[in-house]
């Protein structure tokens, strides 16, 4: 059965920037109901957690593995915002090790990278109840409801009102709306949907608005970074070699390291059943389309194992892997915006009365969860619905 459902607002994506925003919304507004419409099983969208059903007891961060605040330009909004997570206990300092491995020199360095630049910090939970906890936080009146697995296809803007269409049929009307994802707004959706316009070109034809017209041409020209996660499920017995009790252990490879093992960090995630979880990521671009074309998953497995155990030959600190591990892996299509980054003038529209954050916003934190949390503290302070 199709079901019609009305809100004061609607948000599609459940993301760490949807978190936020409806958090400190809800904290500054009052507003009715809202609905939150996500495709995923649950919220973190990039920055969430694989609870898998067959190893029961891991829960790995397949995607960001922490967050690193730069903030050059001071901004208080972000700075006193990254105060109160802290103040709450959502988050901490990380006092993780990350070892930046070096090909020429062979020795270990700490590294300044995109990922590590900055203060970096580590939930105190998942990754995906980190958004959970940020969203609960200023929802004790239960004033949103979530509709989980749910893919929003078609937007139509008619008589002051949005009129959301699900995948399966499903009816979602408000007053405002929010998107924290620009699937619906760049070309990318095209083909992943299915459709042969745009939605949000639909749903505002050229010339309405110029705000919207400037914002869709700047997506246009936005491009993706694909990558992969390899989710290792080792065996009970294996460990470091050294005493090592933090949470998570992170090695970032430099470019030649990097282009020869095809690896771009992997990250060492210690369970709280005490099994060793390992993420590796990839953005190679060869290895990416070696995986998704092979036909066998044991090629797969077996170059990670390869290249694993080689990279780590000599290494102090790492065990060499048995072959006998499992392996997941997780395809993020689009995991980080690689370039024009939307002007935040460009976050909303009171003719139209929609408002945009995510990461795809220009600042320091572009692609990054900095620039997810800092696109929509601005967004909050920008809307004005009435
Ligand atoms: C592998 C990987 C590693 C990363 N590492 C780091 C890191 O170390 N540090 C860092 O700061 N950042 C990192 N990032 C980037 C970081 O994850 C993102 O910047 C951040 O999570 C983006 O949050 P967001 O809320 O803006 O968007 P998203 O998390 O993408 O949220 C958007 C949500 O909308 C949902 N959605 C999309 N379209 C629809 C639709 N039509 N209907 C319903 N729902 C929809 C999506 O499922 C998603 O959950 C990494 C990303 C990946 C993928």
């Amino acid at each position: 059965m199709k079901v019609d459902f009305t809100y004061d607002l609607l948000i599609i994506g459940g993301g760490i920037s949807a978190c936020v925003f409806a958090s400190k919304y809800l904290q500054n507004n009052n507003t009715n109901k809202v609905g939150l419409i996500e495709v995923g099983r649950g919220l973190g969208g990039r920055s969430s957690t694989r609870i898998s059903k067959r190893f029961k007891g891991w829960e790995l961060n397949h995607g960001a593995p922490n967050l690193n605040i730069c903030n050059r330009k001071n901004n208080l909004l972000l700075k006193n915002y990254i105060d109160e997570l802290l103040a709450n206990k959502f988050i901490k300092i990380e006092d993780s090790e990350s070892v930046y491995l070096d090909q020429e020199t062979n020795k270990e360095n700490i590294y300044n990278s995109e990922f590590t630049c900055g203060i970096n910090y580590l939930s105190l939970f998942s990754m995906s109840q980190l958004s959970q906890k940020i969203i609960e936080f200023n929802n004790s009146k239960a004033k949103i409801d979530f509709y989980f697995e749910t893919l929003i296809v078609d937007l139509e803007f008619n008589n002051n009102e949005w009129k959301l269409t699900s995948k399966n049929g499903d009816i979602f009307k408000s007053k405002c709306l929010i998107c924290s994802t620009n699937l619906l707004l760049h070309k990318r959706s095209l083909k992943i949907l299915d459709i042969n316009q745009i939605p949000l070109r639909k749903a505002i034809p050229k010339n309405k608005e110029k705000k919207i017209d400037l914002l869709l041409n700047f997506l246009d020209k936005q491009t993706y970074i694909p990558r992969l996660t390899f989710l290792i499920y080792t065996n009970k017995r294996y460990n470091y070699k050294d005493v090592y009790y933090k949470k998570n252990r992170y090695f970032y490879l430099q470019k030649n390291l990097e282009n020869k093992y095809k690896f771009e960090r992997i990250i060492f995630q210690l369970q709280n059943n005490n099994n060793l979880g390992i993420v590796i990521h990839t953005k190679n671009i060869d290895f990416i389309d070696f995986c998704l074309k092979a036909k066998d998953e044991d090629l797969i497995n077996q170059k990670i194992f390869s290249n694993f155990n080689d990279l780590f030959k000599n290494n102090s600190t790492i065990n060499q892997l048995t072959c006998n591990e499992k392996i997941s892996i997780m395809k993020w299509r689009a995991s980080q915006p690689s370039s024009n980054p939307v002007p935040l003038s460009f976050q909303f529209s009171r003719q139209y009365r929609i408002g945009f954050c995510g990461d795809w916003f220009e600042g320091d934190g572009f692609g990054r969860i900095e620039g997810s949390i800092l696109s929509a503290l601005e967004l909050v302070k920008k809307i004005r619905f009435n």
